[in-house]
């Protein structure tokens, strides 16, 4: 006996399936279930994926340059699962960590190696604010919330210390083994000298934006060493953010079969309300305009950030795995949407989040 039986979803590839839910997991799924259950749920042919993850969001309220409320940009998007992108650092991740927990998406936090994480924009020029010690106790003390580092890397960041936040970052990564994710933009540090330092498995973010320190060289074409740095693993992050999506990177970089690995927000409240970023499905719908698949969409929202922040039993349509689920409705309808640089592209199809399931329970959107 299932607690919850889902009847009649339909995958992208146009099979109608059963789901059966036991104790927060998919226990089945099959195109056919006999089997019973407490409770049925007729989903009346909405499109199911396991369930989205937004691997780069700010969403710790008490902050006031970036945040946002969890379950807005969360399971109110459709989304099962967020990763705050280092809102906050070893100073401040407790608190962070208390609020989260009241909110019914599952939150995750990739720590900022500065301190007071992003109280100001610059807090990565006071290298005074990071300390490795603390950084690790609060990795010890919270190992099943925070998954990752988070270090940013431009200009309005780091001040005069060029690329040794990276270095800090790197040296603390190599203590603690944990993924980390590294913001790109304005230079500096330039662009290939702060690839070099990267390895494989190490996120990079913010990784189609228009800028000049960015991957698309002036006469259009993508600049080597960014080929050969995702040619070597390094992933390639969306984080579409205000400022750091820009159309004709993406498709440029497409063309040169640079995809990105993973589709994130970078969302908070302006963006969020204001545009251009408005949720992680308009984000997803940017990318089909511009020539993804529906599958490679939705690999990048689930199974993708699952594997490269390494958050176990997330991000597959499988048995055994958390009954994350989100639930969505395919239009075909014709508007423009808006990169971060007031480029527009036209868009033919329409992805509307219906319903969601975090381990096992229901939410309508
Ligand atoms: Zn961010």
């Amino acid at each position: 006996m299932y607690d919850t039986l889902i009847k009649n979803a339909k995958t992208i590839h146009e099979e109608t399936i059963g789901i059966g839910i036991t104790n927060g997991k998919i226990s089945k799924i099959s195109e056919k279930i006999t089997e019973k259950a407490r409770e049925e749920i007729d989903v009346q042919g909405l499109y199911v994926s396991a369930g989205w993850i937004d691997a780069h969001v700010h969403c710790f309220e008490k902050m006031t340059l970036y945040y946002d409320y969890p379950d807005e940009v969360g399971i109110n998007s459709g989304v099962t699962t967020i990763v705050d992108a280092g809102s906050t650092g070893e100073n401040n991740i407790k608190d962070f960590y208390q609020l989260a927990q009241k909110a019914k998406t599952n939150v995750y936090a990739l720590m900022n190696i500065s301190k007071d994480g992003i109280i100001k924009q610059n807090e990565l020029a006071d290298l005074s604010k990071v300390n490795i010690e603390k950084n690790m106790e609060r990795l010890q003390e919270l190992p099943e919330f925070i998954i990752g580092l988070k270090a940013r890397m431009s200009k309005t960041v780091i001040g005069e210390n060029g690329v040794k936040p990276l270095l800090l970052a790197k040296e603390l990564q190599r203590k603690v083994n944990l993924p980390l994710m590294v913001h790109i933009g304005t230079a500096p540090v330039d662009l290939e000298e702060l690839f070099s330092y990267l390895e494989t498995g190490d996120i990079v973010t913010h990784c189609f934006n228009g800028k000049d320190n960015g991957i698309l060289d002036q006469t259009g074409n993508i600049k080597p060493f960014a080929k050969k740095a995702y040619k070597n693993g390094i992933h390639f992050d969306i984080g579409h953010g205000t400022d750091s999506f820009n159309f004709e990177v993406a498709r440029r970089a497409k063309k040169e079969n640079i995809i990105a690995d993973s589709i994130s927000t970078d969302i908070y409240l302006r963006n969020r309300k204001n545009g251009p970023v408005y949720s992680l499905a308009i984000t997803m719908e940017k990318l089909l305009a511009i020539g993804y698949s529906l599958d490679e969409v939705l690999f990048r929202v689930t199974e993708a950030p699952a594997d490269a922040l390494k958050i176990k039993n997330k991000g597959q349509l499988k048995e055994d795995f958390d009954a994350d689920l989100t639930f969505f409705e395919l239009i075909k309808s014709e508007k423009y949407l808006m990169d971060s640089n007031g480029n527009k592209e036209q868009s033919h199809q329409k992805i509307i989040p219906r319903m969601a399931f975090i381990k096992g329970e229901k939410f309508d959107i």
